[in-house]
C-alpha cells in the first residue's frame, strides 16, 4: 500500500508532471518572474471560473485578509466580527491592524459561524464581518449578507478552505464561495484545495473602486509609479506560482469530486456510529472537503490518534485551541466557557487524511483502523 499522508502532494504532482514542468520552464525562459503574463493569464482564468469581475493576486491568504481590511479603510478600534473556531490568520490580521476582533461561536454541525450570534455581537463600532468557509463548506452567507445590509457592514469572506464550492441561495441560484461578500480572500498554500508550490493568495471583488484600491494596497500604496498615496504593502503572486495555478485550476472541479468520493467512503463506514459524528453536509453549500473532520464522542481522542499513527495513518486536530484561549489573544473580554460549541469541538474533533489521491486500499485501511479502535 502507498504510504498514507494527510495530503499527498507528490502523487498529485506526478499525475500532471509534464504540464507543470513545461509551465515552470516557460516562465524561467521568459524571465518575467514578477507581474509577468503568467500572472495575468491565471488571474483571467480564475475570474472566469469564479464568475467575478476582479481577481487581485497577492502573496498569501493572510495578506489577502490584511489587504482587504486596509483597502476598506478600517481604522484602529473598529470592530470586526469573526468566528472563534478557525485558523489564527483570520484574527491575526485584525489584531495587527489594531482593529478589535469580536469573536462569536459556531454551529455544532457545520462548524461555521452562527448568524444569530453575529447579530447579537453587533455594536455601534462594528464595521465588518469575516465569515470563514471552514473545512470546505460555505458559511450561511444569505443570512450574513442580510445582517450586513441591515447594519451597513462589510463582509470579507475567508475562503482559504473552500475555493470551488458553490453557495446555494434560497431561490436556488448559486454563486461561488468567496464571491458573495464585498470581498473574498483565498490562499494557494500547497495543501489548500487549489495549492501552488510555494506561497500564494488572491482577493476577489465585483466592486470597481474596491478593486482599484486593493491593487494600490498590494503594490506599496502606489497607483502611479513612485507616487504613494497610501501606506501599502508588498504582496505579489510570483509568475512561476501563477503558471502552476493556471494548470491546477483546470483540475479543481475534478479534485473536488475526488475529495467528495473519499468523504463518501468515510461517511459510509462511520455513519450511525454513536462514537463518531460524520461531518454534516449543509444544504446551502456543496462541500469541497478541504478537511474531513469527525466529532468524537465518549472516546479518548489522543489514544485514537496514537493508535492510528501506530498503523501508519496520520490524523490531525484542526483546531486544538479556540481563538479566545490562544495565549497571544487572551483578552479580558473573554474567558473559558464563553464559546461552548467551539470549546467542545476543539476538545473532540479529529481530521482524517483528505486529498485527491486516496485510493480504495488506503481508505479501507483507514476506516477499518478507526473502527477497530472505536468499537473495541
Ligand atoms: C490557510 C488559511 C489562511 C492563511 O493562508 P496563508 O496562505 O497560509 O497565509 C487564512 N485563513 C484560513 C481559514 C486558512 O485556512
Amino acid at each position: 500500500m502507498k504510504k498514507i499522508q494527510m495530503v499527498d502532494l507528490r502523487s498529485q504532482y506526478l499525475n500532471i508532471k509534464d504540464e507543470i514542468d513545461k509551465a515552470i520552464h516557460e516562465v524561467i525562459d521568459s524571465c518575467a518572474f514578477i507581474n509577468g503574463p503568467a500572472v495575468t493569464a491565471f488571474q483571467k482564468d480564475l475570474e472566469k471560473y469564479l464568475g467575478i469581475k476582479y481577481v487581485i493576486p497577492c502573496a498569501n491568504g493572510t495578506d489577502a485578509l490584511q489587504v482587504s481590511m486596509m483597502a476598506l479603510g478600517l481604522q484602529p478600534g473598529d470592530e470586526v466580527i469573526t468566528t472563534s473556531f478557525t485558523f489564527i490568520a483570520t484574527a491575526e490580521v485584525i489584531a495587527l491592524l489594531h482593529l478589535t476582533p469580536v469573536l462569536v461561536d459556531v454551529d455544532p454541525d457545520t462548524f461555521n459561524i452562527d448568524p444569530e450570534a453575529v447579530e447579537r455581537a453587533i455594536t455601534s463600532r462594528t464595521r465588518a464581518i469575516v465569515p470563514v468557509h471552514l473545512f470546505g463548506q460555505c458559511a450561511p452567507m444569505e443570512e450574513i449578507m442580510k445582517i450586513a445590509l441591515k447594519h451597513k457592514l462589510f463582509v470579507i469572506e475567508d475562503n482559504c478552505q473552500a475555493i470551488g464550492a458553490d453557495y446555494i441561495f434560497s431561490d436556488g441560484s448559486r454563486k461561488k464561495a468567496g464571491t458573495i461578500g464585498q470581498i473574498g480572500c483565498t490562499s494557494f498554500f500547497p495543501s489548500k484545495n487549489l495549492g501552488c508550490y510555494g506561497d500564494g493568495g488572491a482577493i476577489f471583488t465585483n466592486d470597481d473602486e474596491l478593486a482599484k484600491q486593493l491593487r494600490v494596497v498590494v503594490n506599496h500604496g502606489m497607483a502611479m509609479r513612485y507616487y504613494h498615496d497610501y501606506v501599502g504593502v508588498n504582496s505579489r503572486l510570483d509568475s512561476i506560482q501563477a503558471a502552476i495555478l493556471k494548470i491546477k485550476l483546470q483540475y479543481l472541479d475534478r479534485y473536488a469530486a475526488k475529495r467528495r468520493a473519499a468523504a463518501d467512503h468515510y461517511d459510509k463506514a462511520f455513519k450511525g456510529n454513536p462514537k463518531l459524528k460524520i461531518p454534516a453536509r449543509y444544504s446551502r453549500s456543496n462541500h469541497v472537503f478541504h478537511q474531513y473532520t469527525l466529532v468524537t464522542n465518549d472516546i479518548d481522542r489522543a489514544a485514537l490518534i496514537a493508535f492510528l499513527n501506530s498503523k501508519e495513518i496520520p490524523a490531525m486536530i484542526y483546531y486544538p485551541v479556540p481563538l479566545h484561549l490562544q495565549k497571544a489573544y487572551l483578552d479580558p473580554r473573554y474567558k473559558p466557557g464563553d464559546f461552548p460549541v467551539t470549546e467542545h469541538l476543539s476538545d473532540s474533533v479529529v481530521s482524517l487524511p483528505m486529498h485527491t489521491e486516496l485510493d480504495e486500499e488506503q481508505l479501507q485501511h483507514i476506516t477499518r483502523t478507526v473502527l477497530e479502535f472505536v468499537n473495541a
